[in-house]
């Protein structure tokens, strides 16, 4: 049975436009759209797409005929697959540096995970992976229908090591000490047990994967950026926990040398990387790993950035370095091509709403890489990479992040073509200058997630 979000008219917010505009059980044509699917630089045109329930089960350019169907003209819009973020933290929706996040409470924490998700789905983004610091409490309400808001893939608390990159402890407090260990955003863990341990209690606490830090930081105090976080034994550890569940380990890692050593150990999820050097990159490419970079760091426009104006801030050199570390990657990636998901990696720090961070680096990635490519990310890789859960994997009823039979029901209808105008999706070329607007995407028509539909504004 369809769930119904009757709930919403009491929420003074963009989804309160939704009232249940769907007969339940009833299935759902949406005629009269071009079909990006996820994959094809070529629209379906004219095609019609049926639902039932919670799945697409059928996606054809010939006109369908079904009984009882609930029927919707698209307008001749675009009908494209819900947009996928490979690399979010939903329980650090919060301005400021680590010490303002670690004085807060789990109420605060998690009413503002629930505003970050309504406002990811607000966006566009059905699927979301949480790339550590939640455990699956919001995940559970929203699947439930009690909440809007994306599907969400976890990786459990953070696991890091003593002075590692998720150490956020203050100075002088030993690991375990800290408000944010104790709500296990983050595990400090040393040794082969404590690895094993922390991994085997994020799956316990609902994660899908695990994350692990396995070189230094740029928000992060203690970690210098070229640490080398983690032995290759505890590595090995969080790997083998990971096989245990079936699923994977994903790395933070800006060290091009243990982004190599890591590969080796069998990681298989690269977030950031940025430092990447040839060899690597062919290595990472010829494992088959996926590749999440943090893209907006090398934007010109990052310069900007309100916290960075303040050089005694200490994340600033570390970023500087960084971008001066990072000016072969865009050459590399176009040469080799990886597996390359969205990330946005909101976290801390950005000074400005959310929204505005996320429409600039949907903007940036489809300047550097071309639409096709960054709706691709947006979509089918990050659903590859969701289906690479392996075992472990919360949504395993159908595919996620393509157009086709058998695939889940979430589905955008959107004004023109993202293929050749990337801002019909939200995107913007602006960032910390952007002017500040609602939580409404005008041009995204339609959301629906899971066969649900969140909104509607087709005429
Ligand atoms: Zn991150």
């Amino acid at each position: 049975m369809r769930a119904t979000f009757a709930t919403f008219a009491l929420c003074v917010c963009f989804f309160a436009t939704f009232a249940g505009a769907q007969e339940e059980d009833f299935p759902i044509l949406f005629t009269n759209v071009h079909v990006f699917d996820g994959v094809n630089e070529q629209r379906i045109e004219n095609a019609n797409v049926l639902v039932v329930d919670n799945l697409i089960v059928e996606v054809s350019s010939e006109p369908l005929a079904v009984a009882n169907a609930q029927i919707i003209d698209g307008g001749g819009r675009t009908l494209m697959p819900g947009l996928i973020d490979s690399h979010v933290h939903i329980n650090m929706y919060k301005d400021g540096t680590l010490p303002d996040l670690a004085n807060t409470t789990w109420e605060e924490i998690g009413a503002r995970a629930a505003a970050f998700g309504q406002e990811m789905l607000a966006m566009g983004f059905t699927t979301i992976r949480d790339m550590c610091g939640a455990h699956d409490g919001l995940k559970r309400v929203i699947d439930q229908g009690l909440l809007p808001g994306p599907r969400i893939y976890l990786a459990g608390g953070c696991i890091g090591q003593t002075s590692g990159h998720g150490d956020w402890g203050l100075a002088g407090q030993r690991k375990g000490e800290s408000n944010l260990e104790m709500l296990e955003l983050t595990r400090t863990v040393d040794g082969r047990a404590e690895v094993l341990e922390a991994g085997r209690r994020n799956f316990a606490l609902g994660a899908h994967f695990l994350k692990i830090m396995v070189s230094g930081g740029v928000t992060s105090i203690k970690d210098p950026l070229f640490l080398s976080g983690f032995t290759d034994d505890e590595i090995r550890a969080a790997v083998e926990t990971a096989e245990d569940w079936n699923s994977y380990v994903a790395m933070h890692v800006f060290v091009d040398y243990d982004l190599d050593r890591a590969l080796d150990l069998g990681v298989m999820v690269v977030d950031h990387g940025l430092t990447i050097k040839e060899p690597t990159m062919q290595k990472m490419v010829e494992k088959g790993a996926f590749f999440s970079p943090n893209l907006t760091a090398l934007a010109s426009e990052a310069l900007a950035h309100p916290m960075h104006q303040d050089p005694s801030f200490p994340p600033t050199a570390k970023f500087m370095s960084l971008r001066e570390d990072s000016k072969q990657l865009t050459d590399l990636i176009k040469k080799y091509r990886p597996k390359m998901v969205f990330n946005s990696d909101y976290v801390l720090l950005t000074g400005v709403p959310y929204r505005q961070s996320m429409d600039f680096t949907k903007f940036h990635v489809a300047r550097e890489f071309g639409n096709l490519w960054a709706l691709q990310m947006m979509t089918s890789i990050g659903g590859e990479l969701a289906e690479f859960t392996g075992l472990s994997n919360p949504y395993s009823e159908g595919k996620l992040g393509v157009i086709e039979e058998g695939a889940y029901a979430d589905i955008l209808i959107v004004d023109g073509n993202p293929l050749e105008d990337i801002m019909v999706i939200g995107a913007n070329e602006k960032w910390f200058d952007a002017e500040p607007r609602g939580q409404d995407v005008p041009s995204i028509r339609m959301i629906m997630k899971d066969g649900v539909i969140y909104k509607n504004t087709l005429d």
